[in-house]
């Protein structure tokens, strides 16, 4: 077992593009750490950064303290699962699983007992004379983490393991790997672009745009405190929505409770909390559909009034769109409560779940700690 340290890391390719670009981060031991971002982010650079396939151009690399950045590939600790998986496709599943202790010639009768127990341990059992072609996408998948496991890295390194799994293996497969993890206790540095799955399987994820981190923090730290206007966009499966505002009072001019300002919003105002911008400036005011209420007809107090467009079945969610003053807003309700086209109804929300993001850079304003419960 063994943490990650890396600092001022970037990699540049031959062709210019710097891949990652001056990267802070520490992986702790036996975390289960997701790498998330747009395609073309910079992960698998990273990733392979990390393992040794791609060298470092500038900072340093530390697994379990000790400097790697110009250690060779084999003698990191690593095991990665590539995409694809990269099975060996005229070998066996045990030939496959077992192949990285071949090539440290490893005796073929521990071989053979490592092949059994870590098939049994991913559900492979029975399978062990199969060749790939032979197997299900779950199952190429199992035997490519049974390769990375079986070899005893300290560092597990998995870029999109799942994504050529189809919607409904991919849950299963996605809870079967969280399980795994827990029990081996192994660091565990995973990629994807899929917010949900970073959300669903991660102690912490680190959020990516072009080679830089944008955020790092916990998957609840995330979701409902995103650092700026990008992560806001990325994470959630409805779009948190970010609406031009003006702030009306700062938390400290408002007499009746110090920590709670307000803000013009389209359509009328919400309260904030703990920012500190002077009345009149414009922000970009971040409400998640989730935390916005929906009432039919009028309310008392600071309130959002519009009138119901279009809702969409998300299942025991409705994701209703509003249209207050011309601006279009996202809001869920329990399906039991969904309003039908044209209801006039007001959006509500509490103070501590108004974000306020500068109008320029997108980075977040609110400084209250977050209500991540
Ligand atoms: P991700 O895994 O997040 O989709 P990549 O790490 O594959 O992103 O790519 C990051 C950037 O580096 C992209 O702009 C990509 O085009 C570029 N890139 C990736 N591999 C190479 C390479 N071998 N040579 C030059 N540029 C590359
Ligand atoms: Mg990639």
């Amino acid at each position: 077992m063994a943490g990650i340290d890396i600092e001022g890391l970037a990699t540049v390719y031959p062709n210019g593009v710097r891949a990652v670009d001056g990267l802070d981060l520490h992986v702790a031991d036996g975390e289960f750490f997701a790498l998330l971002g747009p395609s073309g982010c910079g992960k698998t650079t990273l990733l392979r950064t990390i393992a040794g396939l791609e060298s470092a151009s500038e900072g340093t690399i530390r697994i379990d303290a000790a400097d790697v950045t110009r250690t060779e590939p084999g003698k990191r600790g690593v095991a990665m699962v590539f995409q694809d998986y990269a099975l060996f496709p005229h070998m066996s599943v045990a030939e496959n699983i077992t192949y990285p202790l071949k090539v440290r010639r490893v005796a073929p009768a521990t071989r053979t007992e490592t092949a059994t127990r870590t098939a049994a341990e991913l559900s492979l059992a029975g399978l062990l004379e199969r060749k790939p072609g032979q197997l299900s996408g779950g199952q190429q998948q199992r035997v490519a983490l049974a390769r990375a496991i079986a070899s005893e890295g300290k560092v597990l390194l998995l870029d999109e393991p799942l994504s050529n799994l189809d919607a409904r293996l991919r849950l299963e497969a996605r809870t079967f790997l969280k399980k795994l993890q827990r029990d081996l206790g192994i660091t565990t540095v995973f990629v994807t672009h899929d917010q949900a799955e970073a959300l669903a399987l991660a102690d912490r994820i680190a959020v990516m745009e072009n080679g830089k981190l944008r955020q790092l923090g916990s998957p609840r730290e995330v979701f409902a405190r995103p650092a700026n206007t990008f992560v806001a966009n990325f994470i959630g499966s409805t779009p948190m929505n970010l609406l031009p505002g003006k702030v009306l009072g700062s938390p400290s001019s408002n007499g009746s409770d110090a920590s709670i300002g307000s803000v013009a919003v389209a359509g009328g105002s919400l309260p904030a909390a703990t920012f500190s911008v002077p009345a009149d400036a414009s922000v970009t005011v971040g409400i998640r559909p989730e935390y916005l209420t929906l009432s039919t007809g009028d309310v008392a107090g600071p309130a959002l009034r519009g009138e119901v467009v279009v809702a969409e079945n998300l299942g025991t969610q409705s994701l209703v769109t509003v249209d207050c003053a011309g601006t279009l807003i996202g809001v869920t309700v329990p399906e039991e409560t969904e309003p039908t086209p044209g209801t006039p109804v007001s959006l509500t929300a509490p103070a501590t779940r108004v974000l306020l993001y500068t109008d320029h850079t997108g980075e977040l304003i609110t400084s209250q700690p977050t209500p991540v419960a």
